[in-house]
């Protein structure tokens, strides 16, 4: 399948900031979008890299009722050495196709996308910011289409790229924030969609995040659906503790988004020979272990911010600090090195980094 390029012209192309620490989080788009159709009988097709522009979806199009979707969320970097950079994006490919499947979406042929996602970035990389931190946001989200109101699985989707340029998370160094555990309410449970990267998932959330933030908390730590007593992941992030010497993330047991930075921190941890488990966390553990002492760090872990310290973690009534409540040194080496590596900047063990321009 070939892609069909259809640029902005040079002289009606969006002005670019060059303000990169003003940026925020995913409110501007960049001149270029892709887009690809699925019918049943034409399979993908109609590949092409065209100007972002709004759609056009039938008000009865089924992921607007029904939450059929899936969606990604990756970065490509400007490196100190002028290079583009992307960080492990076929692990996020995949991702979005298991997504797709539990969803009954037609799975996406990956090695095109991959080409489609580079001639993308490399199209509108005069919107990759360089200062560093900020990078460009990448999102891919594959949507039913049919125009139906019964309940089945669509027979057409549309499947997009759109990119955005983003501020570093912390441009003034690390922001260290307070959690909230919710009991009330639950992320996902087991046998339901958690392990994917769809819609839904966030819908449900919303209102205990508002509840968090009313109560001046800036995220929710969810527990698993059955005993409310296992920590399962933290906002949008996947949650570590760092108890004594051991550094422990909750198992991948199906209701818990399997993320890539999740992954990294496993892989950096284990090679700089760290004592790493993936093992079931009870909140009561946490909640004495900031009490004792033994609980030393405790981070989030995304593709947003990297690493994100958290200072302390309110359940029921008791509040708790975690550590001296600043940012821990293994969450400050982890994000240096992560960041490091998306950059080009240090050497990468693992061929987590593809240089698009070389
Ligand atoms: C995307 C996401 C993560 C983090 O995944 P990364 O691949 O590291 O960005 C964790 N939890 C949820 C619910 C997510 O949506």
């Amino acid at each position: 399948m070939d892609i069909e390029v259809i640029k902005v012209p040079e002289g009606q192309r969006k002005p670019i900031s060059k303000d990169d620490l003003s940026l925020g989080f995913g409110r501007l788009f960049t001149d270029h979008m892709f887009t690809m159709k699925y019918a049943p009988d034409k399979g993908w097709h109609d590949a092409r890299i065209e100007p972002h522009h709004a759609l056009e979806l039938d008000p009865a199009c089924m992921v607007l009722h029904y939450s059929q979707e899936a969606f990604e969320g990756l970065k490509a970097y400007h490196g100190p050495d002028g290079g583009v950079y992307l960080f492990r994006h076929m692990m996020n490919l995949q991702r979005l196709n298991r997504s797709c499947r539990r969803l009954v979406i037609p799975e996406l042929p990956l090695d095109f996308v991959s080409d489609a996602l580079k001639q993308l970035v490399l199209v509108d990389k005069e919107w990759i910011p360089h200062t560093e931190g900020c990078s460009l946001y990448i999102r891919p989200n594959v949507i039913a289409t049919d125009p139906y109101l019964g309940v089945r699985p669509s027979d057409t989707y549309l499947f997009y790229i759109i990119m955005s340029p983003v501020a570093a998370y912390y441009p003034e160094g690390f922001n260290p924030v307070k959690i909230w555990v919710s009991d009330d309410y639950v992320r996902a449970a087991f046998g339901g969609v958690g392990e994917a990267k769809t819609g839904g998932n966030y819908a449900a959330g919303l209102k205990a995040q508002t509840e968090a933030k009313k109560s001046g908390f800036t995220q929710v730590l969810w527990l698993d659906a059955k005993e409310r007593k296992y920590i399962e992941e933290v906002g949008t992030m996947n949650i570590f503790f760092i108890f004594d010497d051991e550094l422990v993330t909750s198992p991948l047991t199906g209701s818990i988004l399997p993320g890539v930075t999740r992954d990294s921190v496993l892989k950096i941890g284990k090679h700089w020979g760290m004592t790493v488990n993936e093992r079931m966390i009870s909140i009561d553990e946490v909640m004495e272990g900031a009490k004792s002492g033994r609980l030393k760090e405790c981070f989030g872990s995304g593709t947003a911010a990297i690493i994100s310290p958290v200072k302390a973690i309110k359940y029921k009534d008791e509040l708790v600090t975690v550590g001296n409540g600043g940012t821990g040194p293994i969450a400050q080496k982890l994000y240096d090195h992560i960041l490091g590596l998306q950059l080009g900047k240090v050497a990468d063990p693992f061929d987590w980094v593809v240089r698009l321009d070389a």
